[in-house]
């Protein structure tokens, strides 16, 4: 036997796997973690997320988060799985302590959906969980992360028990055996073929939010497949993000959109803008744009709302914002229509209701007569100079995957799990409608912890 576990993928879920596997079986276990990229472009999706941490101040996760999956998927989500990422999260905070992964809580200074107003993050973001852990891997005497290596498939033995991975590497391809395997390798957001068959002919129109998405091409299910693997989530839903459409910055997300207004190419609002806090509508105005408006909309708005507190922060753009005088020279600058920009903008500002604006709530204030309404923030676009950016939708991951349970295995068609496999992360389908956000990262790490128990109990 090569090694006591092989994990697939050096994201959130692989690496807490492999770091909290050496915790549990000891420091000279034998472990493999495979990494596609390069060792410069490791960590996949892990890498680049701010990886807000949606929790309160005594670090539990949203109470609301099991009741939130109940509701937004229509009863379809596992939540035995839920109620245990709940019972496990701070758990998952007290090994990112003892791993010296730098985290922070922090008050929210705009409304938002996480109960107590705050939010953590690790510090500068999720590239620290990614090089902090990395680094423990590379002080174990037995265990190494394997760049440029994929894995291809799956070895069994007579009995179906999982037995080690063939890779495919600079040395070629070999057969790394193991007694236990953890697949962590992410969603299909880079698989073209399967993102045209999940979520039809324009499925592969988006860009990917940042550059690593593309080694996650799905291969969780096309290795467990062979072996009747079962899958869960939402196959024709995704997780997208508006963003700067010049940019090529990861993660150039547009978040102050309840600022301002939100118009399609024919000049027309098609959203709501103040429905709710950013955090819970992002991913439905990514939906939108991509499904229903071409994949192209603009932000608009006054340049004032750039000096209200913390809103150019969440501009997370490279670009400077597109700038005029006039809404028509706004609209000339990005190619619309200068009278139908300017009919839309004095319409909504005729809607506008009395009231204050207040950023940290919601207001409350509100248009009437007008469709879409805008339900919050209805602050007036009137006064020059304007400015505006170019929306489009940025794909962040996908919510189908293999099935697995509370234990982290992964699940047969017929409920019964494979012998030797656990899984973690965004491989793992979990999400239907809609995915609360800054949960993501937190059930990697989590279920990362939870598949190296198993595993190494099993050892
Ligand atoms: C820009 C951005 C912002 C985000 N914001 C947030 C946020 O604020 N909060 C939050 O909770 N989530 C956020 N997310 C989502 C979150 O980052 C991911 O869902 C999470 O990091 C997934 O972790 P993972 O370990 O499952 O997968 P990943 O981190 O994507 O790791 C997958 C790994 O598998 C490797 N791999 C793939 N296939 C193979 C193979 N066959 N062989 C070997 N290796 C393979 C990849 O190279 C990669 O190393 C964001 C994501 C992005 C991109």
């Amino acid at each position: 036997m090569d090694y006591d576990l092989v994990v697939i993928g050096c994201g959130a879920g692989g690496l807490a796997s492999a770091v909290a596997f050496a915790e549990e079986a000891g420091r000279d276990a034998r472990i493999a973690v495979l990494e596609r990229a390069t060792r410069e472009g490791r960590g996949g999706a892990t890498r680049w997320t701010s990886s807000w941490f949606r929790i309160t101040s005594d670090r539990q996760l949203d109470p609301a988060f099991v009741e939130t999956m109940e509701r937004v998927s229509k009863g379809q989500a596992d939540l035995e799985y839920c109620r245990t990422l709940a019972a496990e999260v701070p758990a998952t905070f007290d090994f990112l302590d003892r791993h010296k992964v730098p985290w922070v809580y922090f008050e929210q200074p705009f409304a938002n959906r996480n109960t107590g107003g705050g939010l953590a993050m690790p510090v500068p973001g999720g590239v620290a969980i990614v090089d902090t852990l990395a680094a423990v891997i590379d002080g174990l005497p037995n265990a190494a992360i394997h760049y440029e290596t994929e894995a291809t498939s799956l070895a069994t033995d007579a009995a179906g028990r999982v037995t080690g991975v063939h890779v495919r590497g600079p040395d070629g391809e070999r057969l790394l055996s193991a007694r236990a395997v953890v697949i962590a390798c992410g969603g299909f957001e880079g698989a073209g073929d399967m993102l045209v068959e999940h979520l039809g002919p324009r499925g592969n129109e988006m860009p990917v939010i940042a550059p690593t998405l593309v080694n996650n091409r799905g291969d969780g299910i096309r290795l467990t497949r062979p072996l009747g693997g079962d899958v869960a989530g939402q196959f024709d839903m995704f997780h997208g993000e508006p963003v700067d459409t010049r940019s090529t910055k990861a993660d150039a997300v547009i978040y102050g959109y309840p600022f301002g207004i939100l118009v399609n190419r024919h000049c027309q609002r098609f959203f709501d803008e103040g429905q709710d806090s950013f955090d819970a509508t992002f991913e439905r105005l990514g939906y939108e744009i991509w499904a229903n408006q071409e994949q192209q909309a603009w932000f608009i708005g006054e340049k004032a709302i750039l000096d209200w507190p913390h809103v150019a922060d969440i501009m997370l753009t490279d670009q400077p914002p597109v700038e005029a005088e006039t809404i028509e020279g706004l609209a000339e600058k990005f190619g619309l229509d200068p009278q139908a920009l300017a009919k839309t903008v004095a319409e909504y500002n005729a809607a506008i209701q009395p009231g204050e604006t207040d950023r940290r709530i919601r207001d409350g204030k509100c248009t009437a007569g007008i469709n879409p309404p805008k339900s919050n923030w209805a602050t007036p676009v009137r006064q020059g100079p304007f400015i505006g950016y170019p929306l489009t939708t940025a794909i962040t991951f996908t919510f189908g995957g293999i099935r697995s349970d509370a234990k982290a295995r992964v699940l047969r068609e017929d409920g019964t799990a494979i012998p030797g496999l656990f899984a973690a992360g965004e491989v793992t389908g979990l999400y239907y409608g809609e995915y609360p956000a800054g949960t993501s990262v937190l059930r990697a790490l989590t279920f990362g912890r939870i598949a190296a128990r198993e595993a190494a109990a099993k050892h």
